[in-house]
């Protein structure tokens, strides 16, 4: 080994950064956590390519590879850093074959790691930056029931091809935070009422988007995402041309590919059938462990 080749943990690192699964763009300043920064909340990690490109590894993979890095060199840890690598290959080959496999529970998948493009995602219900000022999600995910979201998947293949793409601000909302979102604004033109209809986002079938340019600036669009204004309204006539001809941007392909656009807000759709669909009252963290046993919501 020549004299100023790293050693020990970071040798490891710099191995696997030479089989090309961990990209030289990923290196930071700590050899030998950085290439992991992309680690999120919700023990699924990614891994993210310069272009955009992502590559989501499932439940339990943290952990093992947060300890694999610790133990740091000699010969046990080049054969975890072998075992890891083998896997990481095996989940390359097979993640076009997966789409759909990352369900976590009752049909719902997490939106971002199922689409491919993967949209953008702000969830301002996991900040206090939305309208009732309060924390309402303990982590920022979008979930989706699957039939959703194989249809926002049709439509962000034909924005790609555009040069666009979509932004998601919601999908999946729990029963109980549909509740206290009713108790804030109790108008049925912007918040379902969860004892009358039980609520759309509940159902994992309604979906908040907007659209996002190829560096992801999004597009103007008639007001900014929970503005419960007339000017929100899809007949509304203070529209600027620019707002309406992307908003007919937006509303024609998600028509397109089977969603209903809702009047009274240009960023919420429905899939077609949503009242098909059951609602759910499981909370976040249980779909992050993947629980099954929901409550049934009546
Ligand atoms: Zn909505």
């Amino acid at each position: 080994m020549p004299s100023n080749r790293p050693r020990g943990l970071k040798a490891e690192v710099f191995a696997l950064r030479s089989t090309g699964i961990l990209p030289a763009s990923l290196s930071g300043k700590d050899d030998a956590l950085s290439p992991f920064s992309g680690l999120d909340r919700n023990g699924c990690w990614e891994i993210r390519w310069t272009e955009g490109a992502r590559l989501g590894i499932f439940h339990g993979m943290r952990g093992a590879v947060i300890e694999i890095l610790r133990w740091g060199g000699g010969r046990k840890c080049r054969q975890a850093i072998k075992s890891l690598r083998n896997a990481l290959l095996l989940l390359l080959v097979l993640m076009p074959l997966a789409r759909g496999a990352e369900e976590v529970a009752h049909g719902l998948v997490r939106a971002c790691s199922s689409i491919y493009p993967p949209p953008l995602e702000e969830v301002r219900y996991a900040t206090t930056y939305n309208f009732t000022g309060h924390v309402l999600y303990p982590f920022p995910v979008v979930y989706l029931h699957r039939d959703a979201a194989a249809a926002l998947q049709k439509v962000q293949e034909d924005l790609a091809s555009q040069g666009l793409g979509l932004k998601v601000f919601d999908g999946y909302r729990p029963l109980p935070v549909q509740a206290k979102m009713w108790a804030i604004v109790p108008d049925e033109r912007y918040v379902s009422d969860p004892l009358k209809s039980r609520g759309k986002h509940t159902r994992g079938t309604a979906v908040d988007v907007t659209l996002v340019d190829h560096l992801g600036n999004e597009l103007p669009m008639p007001t900014g995402y929970d503005d419960f204004s007339e000017k929100a309204h899809r007949d509304s006539a203070k529209w600027s041309l620019e707002q309406r001809a992307n908003n007919l941007k937006l509303e024609a392909v998600m028509q397109k590919h089977g969603f209903v656009p809702f009047p009274f807000e240009w960023w919420h759709y429905d899939l077609r059938g949503w009242e098909n669909y059951p609602p759910l009252d499981i909370s976040f963290e249980e779909l992050a462990r993947g629980v099954e046993t929901a409550k049934p919501a009546d």
